[in-house]
């Protein structure tokens, strides 16, 4: 029997295909990469790939993509310097997963600790921390979005009997500010804490600041204890997917052993996208480490000439050391919902993500600059000189 769809049908779907490439063209509020081509890879959406339980165990399920999955968590494990046969990980649903995963395997370890995180952090880590039960305080931020040190001090010290899990931003949702392990490690070893556990949610800017040294350094070298990233962020993917990497010895708390697919049941799902891992794989094997660090420095120059053009047409943009999110306040509704621009207590930002090309910035500006020219924009907006 061969199946087809009927012409209303067909018709709302090329419709919809339709709007879904127009709309791609006026994206530039989000830190998705959108310059990718896996076209090569088409035929494996003929084959329903899973990746059931633990990467590192083979599964009876054997219609999956393991091989290239260890590959690209290696990668990410050189790359974040994690302990040489001391850790583990998987590719996960996205940054949000691997926080969940992270902040699972601090709770297995200390059932009794406290979760610090700023008031900066994405809301999954609020959920996540709801599911686990945890205790939680949060931390004020700093102007630009990292988190207060004195006022994280404070807390812990008024919590010195209760093990540390520290949730560190590297790179915030809003403004891509990044916590400082150094500056934590330094309050956690004043007040003397010996049980802590540092989470460093890198979803948006771990994979560019990890590939081009950004300072300060947050990976497992400078104290970090687990770390999630996003993969269709930086990377990009046509599915959502990220990876989350621990050290090995605190996972071995986690898992058993499921006859049924004949593995060991130690991610946060059960089946798990066997696509998505071959997207990551392909993408690090065709562009390669030097090619992905090109890639990020040319989104760092969109952000810089994006902030020069803006500055001269008198708007008060700003942006994090080296960060690709662009921050300004709030212009019209019109335009935010125009170009799908994210805003929160009057700010706004654009990100400077592979695929946002000087053609899309400079419409872009256009439209911000009639805006200025028109005076429909607040005061707030402008420089004052
Ligand atoms: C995007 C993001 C997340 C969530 O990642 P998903 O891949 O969307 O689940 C978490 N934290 C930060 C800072 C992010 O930018």
């Amino acid at each position: 029997m061969m199946y087809s769809l009927n012409t209303e049908d067909a018709t709302q779907l090329q419709n919809y295909m339709q709007k879904a490439v127009e709309r791609s063209k006026y994206f530039l509020g989000y830190p998705i990469a959108t310059d990718f081509d896996y076209s090569e890879l088409f035929p494996l959406l003929d084959l329903p790939l899973n990746n059931v339980g633990d990467p590192m165990v083979e599964s009876t399920y054997d219609l999956n993509s393991r091989s290239l999955e260890k590959e690209v968590l290696q990668f990410f494990a050189d790359l974040f310097n994690a302990p040489k046969d001391n850790w583990w990980g998987y590719v996960t649903n996205g940054g949000s997963e691997g926080n969940l995963y992270g902040l699972y395997v601090a709770r297995e370890l200390y059932p009794n600790g406290i979760v610090y995180y700023s008031e900066s952090t994405h809301y999954s880590v609020q959920k996540n921390i709801q599911l686990l039960n945890l205790r939680s305080i949060v931390i004020r931020t700093q102007e630009n979005g990292e988190i207060d040190y004195d006022d994280l001090k404070q807390m812990v010290q008024m919590h010195r009997d209760q093990p540390v899990i520290m949730l560190a931003n590297i790179g915030t949702t809003m403004t891509e500010a990044k916590d400082d392990l150094s500056k934590i490690q330094q309050i956690l070893r004043g007040l003397a804490i010996k049980s802590h556990y540092i989470h460093c949610d890198a979803a948006l800017a771990g994979t560019y600041s990890a590939l081009l040294e950004l300072k300060p350094g947050f990976d497992f070298s400078y104290g970090a204890d687990s770390i999630a990233i996003s993969g269709h962020k930086f990377i990009g993917s046509p599915i959502p997917c990220g990876l989350v990497l621990v050290k090995k010895n605190y996972k071995e708390r986690i898992g058993r052993s499921i006859p049924y697919i004949g593995t060991v049941d130690t991610t946060i799902t059960g089946s798990r996208n066997g696509h998505s891992p071959i997207f990551l794989w392909y993408a690090i094997k065709k562009i390669g480490k030097n090619g992905l660090k090109q890639r990020a420095l040319e989104s760092s120059a969109m952000a810089n000439y994006t902030i020069e053009q803006m500055r001269a047409m008198g708007v008060k943009a700003w942006r994090n050391p080296d960060a690709l999110t662009v921050v300004f306040p709030q212009p019209s509704n019109a335009l935010r919902q125009k170009w799908q621009i994210a805003t929160e207590n009057g700010q706004s930002h654009i990100i400077c993500m592979p695929g946002v090309q000087k053609d899309r910035i400079d419409a872009f500006l256009a439209d911000l600059k009639a805006e200025v020219n028109a005076f429909k924009v607040s005061e707030e907006i402008l420089e004052t000189v």
